[in-house]
This record gives structure tokens, sequence and C-alpha cells, in this order.
């Protein structure tokens, strides 16, 4: 088979990380994950401790370096050398993350690096804006949704398994406003690409999915 480009978009908690990387390893791809980009600029810019503003971001994302480095079975996070894998996953850099996204200077930034890391193909890029703006012509492009209860019970379950302390009704109230915040932002909004297909995985399995991808990636 071809090494294709796929892109998976979708709001917060859909599950696109978790399919995205078992597909991947399914069809021996690399894995992108857009996010966890967008989550290293904002943790550096949250950790200046100083007012937000667009100079500070811009000042932050110019010369930020974020590697992703597959390792393990997971994708480990590296800003400026220093790993942040675990501490970009948190409810404040969620949250953080979905204000600087709304940037030109830093998706302009963005996209240039995960074009050009997706020139060799054979990779999965999963995030908001990939089979709308940042890879147009992928080969598929998937969007990933499911209920909002679903995505919050989900992600209320990644949180747990890391120890930290959650509510549903507030993971609930989070994601929709990030996703609001995803879909109303003027650059590169959340949105189905018009040659996307659809994929509501509520009341689906993991594996379920996975294989939904992976007949969509063998046609
Ligand atoms: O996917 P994840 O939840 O880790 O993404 C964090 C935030 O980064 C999103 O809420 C969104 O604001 C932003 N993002 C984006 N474009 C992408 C990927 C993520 O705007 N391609």
């Amino acid at each position: 088979m071809n090494k294709k480009i796929v892109a998976i978009d979708g709001p917060a908690g859909a599950g696109k990380s978790t399919v995205s990387k078992l597909v991947a390893h399914e069809l021996g791809y690399t894995y992108i994950d857009t996010g966890a980009m967008y989550r290293a600029v904002a943790l550096k810019v949250i950790s200046q401790n100083k007012p937000v503003n667009e100079d500070l971001i811009v000042d932050v994302a110019k010369d930020i370096d974020i590697d992703l480095r597959y390792e393990d079975g997971i994708t480990k996070v590296f800003t400026d050398g220093e790993e942040v894998t675990g501490k970009i996953r948190t409810p404040e850099v969620s949250k953080a993350a979905s204000d600087v996204a709304k940037s030109g200077f830093v998706r302009q930034r963005l996209t240039e690096l995960q074009r050009k890391m997706a020139t060799r193909g054979g990779v999965i890029m999963d995030g908001r804006d990939i089979g709308t703006h940042v890879l147009p012509n992928a080969n598929v492009k998937i969007y990933l949704t499911a209920s909002v209860e679903e995505r919050a019970r989900r992600r209320c379950e990644e949180l747990k398994a890391k120890s930290l302390d959650v509510n549903i009704d507030e993971v609930a109230r989070d994601i929709q406003a990030r996703d609001k915040q995803d879909m109303e932002r003027e650059i590169a909004p959340l949105k189905q690409a018009e040659d996307a297909v659809l994929l509501d995985t509520t009341g689906m399995s993991i594996d379920e999915v996975v294989n939904e991808i992976l007949k969509l990636c063998s046609d």
C-alpha cells in the first residue's frame, strides 16, 4: 500500500490522539499530535509569569523549539530541549492552548513545521485544521466527533488516570467552551472539511473506531 497522508480533525476529547496512535502503529506510520505543539507554546507562555498578550505570545512562539519524539509507544514532547510531555496535559494548559491558537503568528509558525513533518508521507496528523488548512491535499480526511457527555466522560477518565482531581460537569463545560472558541476563531477555525468523512464515535469502542479508520485508509 502506498504511504498516505491521513488528516484527523475534531473537537476536544473525541479520541483523536488515542485512535491516531493505534492506526499509526498498525500502518507503520508516523503520528503527529499538532495539539501538543499548541500546548507546548501555551505552557511556555504561562511559564513567563507575565500578563498574556499578543506581544508575549509572539515573543515566545518566535524562537521556541518544539520536538515531538515517538518513544516507547508515546509521543514525548520537548520544548527547548526540556521534556514537557506531562506538563502540557493539565486543564490550565488546555485552556491556554486554545487562547494562543487564535494568534495568526503562532498558527503560521506551527503550520509550517507541521507541513514539513508531513512531506515524506506515511503520516497521520490530528488537530483542528489539518484537513481544512494544514494538509488540504491529504489522501484521507476524517472528522471525528462524539456527544459532549461521552467526550467529557472520556476526558475525566484520562485525567483521573493521572491522579488529577476532576468533576465531570466542569470538564464538560471546559470542553464546550474550548470547542466554541476553536470553532469561532477567525483563522483556521475547527470545522469539518468538505471532503472529510464524518465519524461519530458515540457508543463505539476504540477498536471499532480504529478498524473504521483502517478501512478508510485502505480504499
Ligand atoms: O488536541 P488538543 O486538545 O491537545 O489541542 C489543544 C488546543 O490546541 C485546541 O483546543 C486548539 O485550540 C488548539 N489546536 C489548534 N489547531 C490544531 C491543534 C490544536 O488550534 N491543529
